[in-house]
């Protein structure tokens, strides 16, 4: 069904909580195994019908933020959606602490009873004044960033048109953007300091009033850690300095002497890859489009069944309009079966990133679309960004038809920006470790904290650099995920490191990584991310995997000339 014909029914509050109390009544009374199952598909249904409209709603509201009656939809659902929760909960809960609760697991397997139970962990209604709270500081944080008007080369720049304006290639004007960047943060130095030492009391008193010693435990729970610890990230820390810092500072070395640049290299210096600027798409955004359909026609059956169905079924909104909301996401519509994508063209190499990034993540919810229990069709974030992340690996063949003449360009800047991250990455999560175990530190201990953060894992940047806010070691701030999803960022490193280990067997054999690729896009949700990874024939990132990947990687970066670029 197309987009435009799928009906949005109004959700309402009051007709959901009543059939769901109803149907959790049902389970909690039901004489045999038949019953209760029926009660859970139910359940399944009821959620699915509401997940969908609330999905269709949010869509159509960013499609056209000046639609009023999509905003003020928007805007209810929204308000419903902790009651909503709060009704799922109470299912789950009695389906988990149920007389049938053996019988479910041998039907769906351990990890949906598992899931449910982490899930548990998370909430008691005692906490709901300090949910309120959080969502509170989180919204003003964001506020705080979107009401920046930085004065920029004679005109005023919103924060997503000063990291352009960071790039320039001309050294001075590019230093200068970095220091009007750097004075909005430290003006709001203050308030972001505040709103931060508020969200590390107020989320280590969740913690202790839900059992937890500190907050690293509840931080886990709630992105659905399933199958890995601390311990096993902190395996991983200790493999990216050993493997992948000293590849990304070569990497930056040789940056430094193609610039003709001090090395340690000051924050401006460090963002600007090449003299000529960053590798970017050719043709009109009709034209990518075009050529990405040919590109998934061309890589197998099965992403062409994908791509035509987006496309006939207009299940992609790229195009920037007036109106528009910013930003770009992949979502689904259950009831449906279908996965939409929505995103702001802008002539960078990001268009090109959607239709491999975002059309990844699109790729694995339309395969696993038909999946039960639909708890089992998306995986946590870790493994939804491999989806996404090792497709962007697969569509290099036709990167040509993208970026023309800056075709070997793009994708060293690509491999080499991948390897740069995970440093980064890693950081950004151990920081939040260093906060969240150590709760009484003062925002200068934690600015202190992120410096020596840096020296460790970026080496290669100036710590004299007498750049304001960044220089002081307070760049963290502009990590929104510090504040808004703790402990998200370090999924995108573990599932950059299976992407690179599919890139290295691509080099080798490239019909077997897409058919592993297709295997773990095949599980779904239906494994946690170790399994997931091991059942798909590949090294889950805690071993030896990122020794081999980033090798691989060092290989075929070695074979290109990046001075010509
Ligand atoms: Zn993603």
């Amino acid at each position: 069904m197309k987009f435009s014909e799928m009906k949005y029914i109004s959700p309402s509050e009051e007709v959901f909580s009543k059939s769901a109390t109803e149907i959790t009544n049902r389970l909690n009374s039901a004489v045999t195994f038949e019953d209760a199952d029926r009660a859970f598909r139910d359940m399944s249904a009821l959620c699915s019908a509401f997940d969908t409209a609330y999905s269709l709603c949010m869509v159509r509201h960013e499609i056209n933020t000046l639609d009023k009656y999509y905003d003020e939809e928007n805007e209810k659902n929204d308000e419903i959606l902790p009651l909503i929760e709060e009704r799922r909960q109470e299912f789950y809960r009695a389906l988990a602490t149920g007389k049938f609760r053996d019988s479910f697991t041998e039907k769906y397997g351990e990890l949906l009873i598992k899931n449910i139970e982490i899930n548990m962990l998370t909430f008691s209604p005692e906490i709901i004044p300090d949910l309120q709270e959080e969502n509170h500081l989180v919204n003003e944080y964001t506020k705080l960033l979107a009401s920046a008007q930085i004065e920029f080369d004679g005109k005023l720049n919103t924060i997503p048109q000063m990291m352009a304006e960071k790039q320039r290639p001309d050294d001075k004007m590019r230093r200068l953007a970095w220091e009007a960047d750097g004075k909005f943060y430290s003006d709001n130095g203050d308030r972001l300091d505040s709103i931060y030492h508020q969200l590390v009391k107020l989320r280590t008193d969740m913690a202790k009033k839900l059992g937890f010693e500190n907050y690293v435990g509840l931080g886990y729970a709630r992105m659905g850690r399933n199958c890995y610890t601390p311990e096993d990230i902190g395996r991983f820390r200790e493999a990216v300095i050993k493997y992948v810092v000293p590849l990304a500072d070569s990497l930056y070395r040789d940056q430094a002497k193609r610039l003709g640049v001090s090395y340690p290299l000051s924050f401006a210096d460090a963002s600007l890859s090449f003299r000529s600027g960053n590798p970017a798409p050719k043709g009109t955004p009709e034209e990518i489009l075009d050529h990405a359909r040919k590109m998934y026609r061309e890589m197998s059956d099965a992403t062409g069944e994908f791509i035509d169905f987006l496309y006939d079924n207009e299940l992609l909104d790229v195009l920037c309009r007036h109106g528009k909301g910013v930003g770009g996401f992949c979502t689904s519509f259950t009831d449906y079966r279908a996965p939409f994508i929505f995103a702001n063209f802008n002539g960078t190499a990001d268009d090109v990133e959607t239709m491999t990034h975002e059309a990844g993540h699109a790729y694995a919810a339309y395969v696993a679309r038909d999946v039960f229990p639909t708890e089992y069709r998306d995986p946590t974030l870790d493994a939804c960004e491999i989806h996404s992340m090792s497709m962007e690996f697969f569509a290099w063949p036709w990167a040509e038809g993208f970026f023309r003449e800056d075709t070997e360009k793009f994708k060293y800047s690509h491999l080499a920006g991948a390897i740069k991250f995970i440093p980064y990455g890693t950081m950004v999560d151990h920081f939040q470790h260093s906060v969240f175990e150590n709760p009484d530190m003062s925002p200068e201990e934690r600015h202190d904290e992120w410096r020596r953060l840096l020296g460790i894992y970026m080496p290669w940047m100036a710590l004299d650099d007498s750049l304001p806010f960044y220089g002081e070691g307070k760049g963290w701030q502009r990590q929104s995920h510090i504040y808004q999803r703790p402990f998200y960022y370090i999924d995108y490193c573990l599932a950059q490191t299976v992407s690179l280990e599919f890139f290295a067997l691509m080099q080798k054999d490239r019909a077997e990584a897409f058919r592993r690729y297709n295997l773990l896009v095949s599980f779904g949700g239906s494994k946690g991310f170790t399994d997931l990874v091991k059942d798909a024939g590949m090294d889950d990132p805690f071993g030896d995997a990122l020794k081999e990947a980033v090798s691989a990687a060092q290989s075929w970066l070695k074979t290109v000339n990046a001075e010509q670029f």
